[in-house]
Parts: structure tokens; sequence; C-alpha cells
């Protein structure tokens, strides 16, 4: 049985309208319990619960540390493509959007990876639109290949796949796979999704389940924050982290909690979540699951993610860039647009205009190691392609993992795991 059976009969819409009527003495039983069930989870996100924000903060604080150590894990996402055959109304990648593409070569792949490396970073997130003329299972196969000597943790973030054909992904050397159901709304999931084998709700929500069969042994999950209610959403993730826990209890799980950027197609949040609902968020998960991971990306500001490490994070990224070829500007000189599966020149798109194409100044782009040329800023041609979504925090990975030292943490580079094993 997947998780589907059991998500169809969860009762979520129930548990998101107990949790709304919650009062400080559910929240009390619940906390004063050692082991949570989903129905206390919700009295966890409650408005009650929120009220004691302070106490669920120091629980979680030292759960945290008592299972973690004072350890933050940094891992950065590299992106091999913008190119996607879906419609996601929320993304900047949408097929429809008339953005500057690229697909990165396996030599800008090195390229940007030699350059994180450098950094510091050996945790590597490969992350690509779902278009399989551009992202093959064979061109991921040898992304990961060419990079698994150097990287011990490869993790993938790509359109959902077969186990069988995940099975060469694993053996090539990638050890993790992130899948973001981005609404456990059905409807909503439907309204989200208008092209594309995107919109089969119960294939994506089957994922995990199939990374694992293949032999991941790092499973990521999490919803998308502004789509729907943030506690339904919350109720269902920890539902799905529960039933990934019991059986696929040799991976390493761990939960993202993304809230919804400014992107391409300006896209605006459906829902809201307040930087105190994510702050609680962080804490009733860790009291719901000592162990399990939870990360936090760059799609929140500094101040807010430095406030946020000690509650219960795990794992940030840093540095990060959404667009591919971001961080050596590898790929540049093939930017194009991408009609009906047919690359076409982008001089005729919004985005080929500096301002628009990147959320970086134009002046900030590296120079190409290869000494391409680069348009002129007179040119008013764009030098990157565009970016998934715009990024919050925008200091640099050595800033962060300063910062991390200063409250008191180690950042590690590395996923311990994967070094333990190697
Ligand atoms: S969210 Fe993923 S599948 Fe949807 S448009 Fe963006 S890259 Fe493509």
């Amino acid at each position: 049985m997947s998780f589907v059976s059991e998500f169809n009969s969860l009762p979520a819409p129930s548990l998101a309208e107990r949790s709304l009527a919650a009062n400080a003495g559910v929240v009390r039983d619940s906390l004063a319990k050692s082991k949570l069930s989903l129905a206390d989870f919700a009295n966890l996100i409650s408005p009650a619960a929120a009220e004691l924000l302070e106490h669920l903060g120091r629980r979680a604080h030292a759960m945290t540390q008592q299972r973690f150590g004072k350890v933050i894990r940094l891992f950065a996402p590299l992106y091999l493509s913008n190119e996607c055959i879906n419609n996601c109304q929320y993304c900047g990648f949408s097929r429809d959007n008339p953005i500057l593409r690229v697909t990165l070569s396996l030599d800008e792949v090195k390229r940007e990876a030699a350059e994180l490396r450098s950094q510091g970073f050996r945790n590597l997130l490969l992350v690509a639109g779902e278009h399989p003329k551009f992202v093959s299972n064979n061109y991921l196969r040898e992304c990961i290949a060419a990079l698994h000597a150097e990287w011990p943790g490869l993790s993938l973030e790509v359109g959902p796949m077969e186990t069988e054909d995940y099975r060469p992904l694993v053996a090539a050397g990638a050890d993790g796979l992130v899948v973001y159901q981005e609404t456990y709304d059905r409807k909503v999931y439907a309204e989200m999704h208008t092209a594309g084998p995107k919109r089969n709700f119960d294939w994506r929500l089957e994922t995990p389940e199939r990374a694992y069969a293949a032999g991941f042994r790092r499973l990521g999950i999490s919803p998308l924050y502004g789509l729907a209610d943030w506690r339904y959403e919350a109720i269902c993730v920890a539902a799905h982290a529960d039933y990934l826990l019991r059986n696929c209890w040799k991976a390493q799980l761990t939960i993202s909690l993304p809230r919804l950027r400014p992107c391409a197609g300006e896209f605006q949040p459906l829902t809201h979540m307040s930087d105190r609902d994510l702050a609680q968020l962080v804490c009733a998960l860790r009291l719901m699951f000592p162990d399990v991971g939870l990360v936090l990306s760059t799609r929140e500001p500094a101040k807010l993610r430095d406030g946020l490490l000690p509650l219960g994070i795990t794992m940030m990224s840093a540095g990060s860039h959404t667009e591919p070829g971001g961080y050596t500007g590898a790929g540049r000189k093939k930017l194009h647009q991408t009609v009906r599966g047919r690359i076409v020149p982008a001089g005729s798109s919004e985005w080929a205009l500096v301002g628009r194409a990147s959320s970086r100044a134009e002046s900030d782009v590296p120079e190409a190691s290869d000494g391409s040329s680069v348009a002129s800023p007179h040119q008013k041609q764009a030098t990157a392609a565009t970016g998934q979504f715009e990024i919050a925090d925008g200091r640099s990975s050595q800033e962060v993992a300063d910062l991390i030292r200063r409250l008191g943490y180690e950042p590690v580079w590395k996923d311990w795991d994967a070094a333990l094993t190697a």
C-alpha cells in the first residue's frame, strides 16, 4: 500500500479545523507526551500554541541539540537546466514563460561544481526542470558520474521518474532525492498545474517511495507554502513523513520549509504564512520528528534564517543561485527561448533585457573562464539565464558559515552519513 491510500483517508481538513479550535489545555496535554500523534501535531501548530511559542522554541532547541549536536550542514543547489514541459503557475521555469533558458553541457556543469567545491561545499543538490529532450535520463546519469568522485553527497531535484529509471542514477553516485509535492490540496494542485506530466498528483505523491525502492538513501519532501492553508499543508507533510519513516526506514528523511518567492510570471501567493507561523512550524516539526532533518533555503531573508536556525534547522543552502550557470557564467553564450520544444533566439523576450533576466546585477556576472565575449551594458542584453525565483538571503557561503560559527554552531560542508560510508 502506498502513501496515496493513506492520504486518501487522512482526515487532514478536520485536523486543520481542530487545530484552529485548540485551546491552551490541549496544547499542554500534547506537549506533555513523549510521542506525538498527528492530532498532537495539529495542536502544536494551533493559534493557541502560538501563544506558547517561546516555550515551544526552548523545547525544540534542546531536542535538536540532543539529537544533532551543534552542527548545521550546508549544501548548494546547482541548476543544470531551466527547460521545462510543465506549466506550474508559481514557477519561473514554466514552459509558457518567455524566459531565457539554457541547459549546461557536462563541462559547464563541472565548472559550476568546481566553483562550489572551491567554496568548501561537498554536498550538492542538482536541480533541473522537467524536459526529456534537454534533461534526459542519460544526461543526468552523465552529470552524476562526472561529479561523483569529488562529491560525497549528491542529491537530485528533477522530474519524477519510474523506479527503473532511477536505478542508473543511484548506480552513478546519486544518493539523495528531493521532491516537493507543492500542495497536498488536490483542488489547488489541479489549478496550479495546468499542463504537463506534473498534473498527475498521485504519481508525484508516490515519488519518494519509488526513489527509495531504487536505492536512494536520502529523501526530501515538502509542500510549497503559499498555495493552500499552511496548517493543512503542515498536517499533510507530517503524515507523509510519518509514512516514510515507517515504510522507507533505511532512508534519512528531511523536510524543507519553502515559502513562495517572486519569480517570472509574477504569481502572487494564494495564502499567507507569517514569519511567526514559520517559526512555530519549525518547532512543531522538531517536536513531532526528533530525528528528521529540517531544511531552510535562501528563499528566506538572512535575519529570519539566523533567528530560525537554533529552533531546529539542521541543513541550509548558502550563496545560492537559481539560474543555470549562476556561479560561473557558464552557458551564457547559449541563452535562448524555447517554444514548443524548439529553440528560438532570445532577442524578442522581455527577459533578454538586463534587469529582468536575473536577480543579479549585470556587473556581478563573472567573466567566463574561456574568455567568451559578453554583451556590453550598452546593448542591454542579459548575460544570464532566468532564475527559478528570487533568493532573499544574498550572503555568500562564507558569510553564512561565519554566521553559523558566531551562533555557536559548526558548519559542516559534507553529509556525515556519506562520509561515514565512503
Ligand atoms: S516547478 Fe518544476 S516542474 Fe513546475 S515549471 Fe518549475 S521546474 Fe518545471
